[in-house]
């Protein structure tokens, strides 16, 4: 499996996957032109684009779908029913979507696909593991806290991308509202560092390689804060075979191959 995060935080999320055949994306949090841009930054073309999957209804996931659908209207966007109704009704767009249930394994080309319920505010919420040729990709960002679910599917992965959205310190320094404090905070809002690092220190997945860090607040965190977190943990663990990694909003990240 091949791994690109075209771009991850509050602003915008993608990420595209290929193994073999397939190319796949995760999400499209970005104005088409700016995910075809970044796409061909990485080598690759929107055009081979086999399917879109979808995590939630919030826009920095979902606002690229309807242009894209429009440009290349045989793509299948893959979603479960709620998250599909809510981005139909949110974008007009109301056919080309394939629906699957939560936590039913299916394939799409070389790469089998489950999705996983995540605790957060949107309809139905999910994150992703990708498997293929013996590897697994776990994704998940967007999460109030860490789940059975969550726990479950991280274990299995080779590579990660995992949420490490917010210092609670900078938050509740921050000067946002308390409304928006108690969301981010909340139990279906987004992950602390702390509680990214317990799930990792928790479960220390045995096949974990690679371990790309987003959806972080710029705001509320700063990178030398995750990277230190992290890197204690790992230390912690005597895990020096995990590489770690801090994803950006605004460029894509490295090339992963695992
Ligand atoms: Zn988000
Ligand atoms: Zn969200």
């Amino acid at each position: 499996m091949r791994l690109r995060v075209l771009g991850s935080g509050s602003g915008g999320n993608s990420l595209a996957v290929r193994a073999g055949d397939t190319l796949v994306l995760v999400d499209l949090g970005f104005s088409h032109r700016e995910e075809s841009r970044r796409l061909a930054a990485c080598g690759a073309d929107i055009g081979d684009v086999s399917a879109v999957f979808f995590t939630h209804d919030h826009s920095d996931h979902c606002k690229g779908v309807a242009t894209f659908h429009n440009r290349h209207p045989s793509v299948p966007l893959f979603a479960n029913g709620g998250t599909a109704d809510t981005i139909a009704a949110l974008s007009g767009v109301n056919d080309g979507w394939t629906i699957f249930e939560n936590g039913e394994p299916f394939k799409v080309g070389e790469l089998a696909v489950t999705a996983f319920s995540i605790p957060h505010d949107a309809t139905d919420p999910v994150g992703y593991l990708f498997e293929a040729g013996g590897s697994s990709l776990f994704v998940g960002t967007d999460m109030g806290c860490v789940s059975a679910n969550v726990r479950e599917m991280f274990a299995h992965a080779t590579c990660a991308v995992l949420e490490a959205n917010h210092d609670p310190i900078l938050l509740e320094q921050s000067d946002r509202p308390i409304s928006l404090k108690q969301r981010i905070r909340g139990r279906t809002g987004h992950l602390a560092n702390e509680d990214a690092v317990e799930l990792l220190v928790g479960t220390n997945p045995p096949c974990l390689k690679t371990l790309l860090l987003g959806h972080i607040s710029q705001q509320c965190n700063s990178p030398s804060l995750v990277r230190r977190a992290f890197s204690d943990a790992l230390a912690e663990l005597g895990r020096s075979d995990i590489r770690l990694s801090l994803l950006e909003q605004d460029a894509p990240g490295d090339l992963y191959e695992f």
